[in-house]
């Protein structure tokens, strides 16, 4: 197979931090591999804590001393805009690198970058028509709120789309006024480098973005501990969520938290059979399944089970898996061979829990690479670790169910909360089921198209905090009280 390499790929990845791009004090570096010849392409700084401290010492210098928190909104936001046309002129470079580092399908990472602008466009907006409160005790008191940036604040990402998630953090701190430091996702930090020529173009003032790579447990774990900086915005595990929680308690640290998920796609008998197939198929193996809000569980009504199993499984197996840079590939290769490992381990846990309807192991043709055949297994029992756990690959569990209370027990008998799918027909029904149901956002005969002004975030162990609208700003921001006695 022929492997598509974008041109100029650095070879070495480096930090940047006051306006310069650098190597690691210690000279320490890490290999980055790309997911299809999982060979070496470049080495990155590896960050330690002195790395980190330098960082913070720009972010906090700019933030103390610098223009960004101190310049009106409407100033502030027209920086932004510039970031956003910058963003989305780079759509195809973008794309081509976060295939080659992360092994999205070059399709689905197409639009990336415009979904990144978006979030430049849509918080330089929110900070020019922000209002906040005010209040008047009449003959008695004004009262009203002083909204001010918190300071330098700690963005810490994972490797699914991660420019795009990237700049959900980057752009609402940025517009809130703070300085930031960013530490990418280890297994791809090769975009996250573009995100300098971006903010340099744009007039952002130095120092207010820096970015160091490195380990989650090295250089994720110092920005954490660092006592500079008053808040820290994570998405990735549960586990890691967990331990970031407790090394954030040292500081009082504000957090924000997106974390992992066991999403339920609930099909009722009544439901557009075609719209539910078409959609549960995308719900799990677009991304290549390495999606936080994948529907990975889907509970089937007893009625429509065989149908539905039949024809989904089918479908699944015309999925065409193939390197991520070839337009007809739906399912590319998974990021890192670590995550392939653990992938194929629930492939084969799966097969002793449920029936095997398609794939169950490496797609015939690829036997290089970080393939896995989109595997669908039917009647999963709910005490099922691949029911209850996250798998975050092209792997789905499906499971019958009789009455609609015994629906809401199988949705809700997971540890994660953070997105759940329906479909019915039935309206009253939709809306009494989404009411009891364990999850931060519930999509109705619908997937994954929101609008940017809503909640975003997990209940239970998917997360603590939302994004989304002002609740973003809220927490880049104080909103200090101050009381005038007339
Ligand atoms: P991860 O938790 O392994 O790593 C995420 C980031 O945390 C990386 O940058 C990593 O270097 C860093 N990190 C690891 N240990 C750390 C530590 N001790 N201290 C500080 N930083 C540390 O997650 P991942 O494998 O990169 O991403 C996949 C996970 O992310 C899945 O669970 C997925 O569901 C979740 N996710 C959630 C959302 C959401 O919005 N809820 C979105 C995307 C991904």
């Amino acid at each position: 197979m022929v492997h598509y390499v974008p041109e100029n790929l650095p070879t070495s990845i480096k930090h940047y931090i006051g306006g310069e791009f650098v190597d690691s004090i210690s000279g320490k570096t890490f290999d980055v591999l790309d997911p299809v010849s999982n060979e070496n392409y470049a080495t990155a700084a590896a960050g330690q804590s002195e790395d980190i401290d330098r960082a913070v010492a720009a972010a906090k210098d700019a933030f103390d001393n610098g223009p960004w928190p101190r310049m009106l909104p409407r100033a502030r936001a027209r920086v932004l805009g510039r970031i956003a046309d910058a963003v989305e002129a780079q759509d195809s470079r973008l794309a081509e690198l976060e295939t080659f580092d992360s092994g999205l399908p070059i399709t689905q990472a197409l639009g990336q970058a415009q979904r990144a602008a978006e979030n430049f466009r849509f918080f330089a907006d929110l900070i020019v028509a922000q209002a906040d409160d005010a209040y008047k005790v009449p003959g008695r008191q004004v009262n009203y709120v002083n909204r001010k940036p918190k300071g330098v604040a700690g963005l810490i990402t994972p490797w699914n789309t991660p420019f795009m998630l990237e700049s959900w953090k980057l752009a609402p701190a940025l517009a809130s006024g703070c300085t930031v430091v960013l530490k990418p996702a280890e297994f791809t930090p090769l975009s996250a480098s573009l995100w300098a020529g971006i903010f340099e173009e744009a007039g952002l003032p130095k120092g207010v973005f820096n970015l160091v790579n490195g380990i989650g447990e090295e250089a994720g774990d110092a920005l954490v501990k660092h006592p500079d900086v008053p808040l820290i915005s994570f998405t990735g595990e549960s586990r890691t969520g967990q331990i970031i929680f407790g090394n954030c308690a040292a500081n009082l640290k504000g957090m924000s938290m997106e974390l992992g998920g066991k999403s339920p796609a609930v099909v009722f008998a009544d439901a557009d059979l075609d719209a539910a197939i078409d959609s549960t198929l995308f719900g799990v193996f677009s991304l290549n399944g390495e999606r936080c809000t994948a529907g990975s569980r889907i509970l089937v009504e007893r009625s429509i089970y065989d149908e539905f199993c039949e024809r989904y499984a089918a479908r699944a197996k015309n999925i065409r898996v193939g390197d991520p840079h070839d337009p007809k590939t739906e399912v590319g290769a998974l990021v890192h061979p670590e995550h392939y490992d653990k992938v194929m381990s629930y492939v084969e846990i799966g097969k002793t829990e449920g029936r095997l309807l398609a794939g169950g192991g490496r797609p015939e043709g690829l036997d290089t690479g970080n393939y896995v055949a989109p595997t669908v297994f039917a009647d999963v029992k709910p005490d099922a670790r691949i029911f209850q756990e996250e798998i975050f690959g092209p792997v789905v569990a499906i499971t019958p169910f009789d009455s609609d209370e015994e629906a809401l027990e199988l949705a809700n008998g997971v540890k994660y909360g953070l997105a759940a799918y329906v479909w019915t027909s039935d309206l009253t029904r939709a809306h009494t089921f989404v009411q009891s149901i364990d999850a931060g956002m519930v999509w109705l005969n619908s997937h994954n198209v929101r609008d940017l002004r809503t909640p975003f975030g997990g209940v239970k162990a998917s997360g603590l905090g939302h994004e989304g609208g002002y609740r973003s700003i809220d927490f880049y921001t104080d909103q200090q009280a101050v009381h005038i006695t007339l």
